[in-house]
């Protein structure tokens, strides 16, 4: 191994590639990790974190106005992107240095350059070339823009997070996690917010009742959507934007962000000189293991295009770090991982959508939607909260639990643990409530409001 200048030498600074790399330094591995952007990656500086942050911005509009249902009398002077901007950016460098100062401080040797491929145990990192034993590709993904004329016009999620100004009029294209986000942002930030969208429901793969709630929430708040269109160009109108969509609609806007989609992010790592070979989707090609077609080359996170999500990166770096490193062979299990989607209101899932479930057999179906206690007094429409427990008929194992309404990122996290630990219904209604909580529902839902996959099993 000391042939070489580093024993394991990671390229990108991300989630998956800083906590690989730390904890490989921590087993005593000799580890080089290049970035050529930011440390922390996308989370820290233009995904989670920024954007979590301009989510709890997004609520205070709302609170504000709410709060005169329980007796307070607020006053709303308006909105002011530069404080927001500076308060989430200082928290971002915040960040952004911790994750620097992780790497060092584990014994790390950081270069702030590109990294590519010479061949396989050899890279160019900013000019230099260096040598390892064991490689880790982990520069994840990029927004792309849709393929339509005039689209160099408008934003891409990265954008969000250097505008000096808040645009009056938002056009959204995409339904995905991100977009839908960032709708709800800018509408609760005070734009006029249009979303175009190619299906009939937003957020495809999610379940079925937490789409079309989520699509009657999106009305409620005032954002319109422009249900199965494409669009089809882009042009500047004077001091607007103008976005056409295919069938002849257009819409008048004052900027357009496109959330059409990211790719992974191998663009001149010059992969074939290490052999190292990618999916049709430009993925790069790994095992169970999350090796790679070169032998001593693994990629982990975006760059694989797995579970697109921060927590299964860094669970994904950390397992792979302990094999190689650590004596301790173990995989990062993508089954039944919790997730999130901070609309408003925001969205928690974990394991299988009825539909999946339903696929492989009989199970039973347990929904409820209902007004929170706080809107039954704050009045606010289109805040109703679903929850939904999707139960094997057979083993009565929950397969899947659903929710759309407040805290369901913070309520999901519990309930994940109970569908990954495999918990039946039964183990779910002997669980006291806590008392009074929406999350105490998932607890007491005791009709089953109708079975589905009873044809899938006969069949
Ligand atoms: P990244 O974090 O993208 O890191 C890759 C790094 O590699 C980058 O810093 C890049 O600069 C660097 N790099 C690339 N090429 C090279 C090279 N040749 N040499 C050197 N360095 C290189 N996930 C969640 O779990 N929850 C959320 O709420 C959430 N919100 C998101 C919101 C947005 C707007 C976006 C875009 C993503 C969000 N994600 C969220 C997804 C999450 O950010 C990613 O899954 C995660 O960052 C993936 O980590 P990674 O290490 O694979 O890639």
């Amino acid at each position: 191994m000391t042939a070489h200048d580093f024993d394991l030498f990671v390229i990108g600074g991300g989630s998956a590639g800083v906590r690989c790399g730390r904890i490989a330094a921590t087993h005593g591995a000799r580890v080089g990790i290049a970035e050529e952007r930011f440390w922390g990656g996308t989370c820290v500086n233009v995904g989670c974190v920024p954007k979590k942050i301009m989510v709890n911005a997004a609520e205070y509009g709302a609170w504000a106005e709410e709060a005169a249902g329980f007796g307070w009398q607020i006053e709303k002077k308006g909105f002011d992107l530069a404080t927001l901007a500076a308060a989430r950016d200082a928290e971002v460098a915040r960040l952004n240095g911790i994750y620097g100062r992780l790497l060092t401080g584990a014994g790390c040797t950081i270069f702030e350059a590109r990294a590519s491929f010479i061949d396989a145990h050899t890279l160019d990192v900013g000019g230099r070339r260096v040598t390892a034993e064991r490689i880790v590709i982990a520069v994840g993904g990029r927004a792309v823009r849709a393929p339509i004329p005039g689209a160099e016009l408008g934003m891409l999620s990265d954008d969000v997070f250097t505008l000096k100004q808040l645009p009056r009029r938002l056009t959204v294209i995409g339904s995905g996690y991100i977009g839908l986000e960032f709708a709800c942002i800018f509408r609760g930030l005070g734009a006029e917010v249009d979303l175009v969208y190619r299906a009939d429901l937003p957020l495809r793969g999610f379940d079925q009742d937490i789409r079309s709630a989520l699509k009657e929430a999106l009305d409620a708040q005032g954002i319109r959507q422009h249900v199965g269109h494409n669009p089809a160009r882009l042009d500047r109108q004077g001091d607007h934007l103008r976005l056409s969509l295919l069938g002849g609609e257009a819409i008048e806007t004052d900027a357009v962000l496109f959330a059409t989609g990211r790719v992974p992010n191998t663009e001149g790592l010059h992969l074939d000189a290490a052999g190292v070979e990618c999916t049709g989707n430009g993925a790069i090609e790994v095992d169970e293991d999350h090796r790679t077609t070169a032998p001593n080359i693994w990629a982990i996170g975006d760059v694989t295009d797995r579970l697109n999500l921060t927590p299964m990166a860094t669970a994904v770096g950390h397992a792979l770090a302990d094999t190689l490193f650590g004596n301790n062979p173990r995989k990062a299990s993508y089954r039944n991982v919790p997730t999130a989607v901070f609309t408003s209101p925001p969205i928690g899932t974990v394991g299988m959508t009825e539909a999946d479930a339903a696929a492989l057999g009989p199970v039973d179906i347990y929904l409820t939607r209902f007004t929170p206690m706080r809107h039954t007094i704050s009045k606010r429409e289109g805040r109703k909260t679903l929850m939904k427990l999707v139960v094997c008929q057979r083993t009565r194992q929950v397969l899947g639990a659903h929710m759309l309404g407040e805290d369901a990122g913070e309520i999901m996290q519990g309930i994940g643990i109970a569908v990954a630990a495999g918990l039946t219904k039964e183990d779910f209604d002997r669980t006291i409530g806590i008392h009074p909580t929406a999350a105490e529902e998932f607890v007491t839902l005791r009709t089953r409001t109708r079975e589905a996959g009873v044809r899938a099993a006969a069949e």
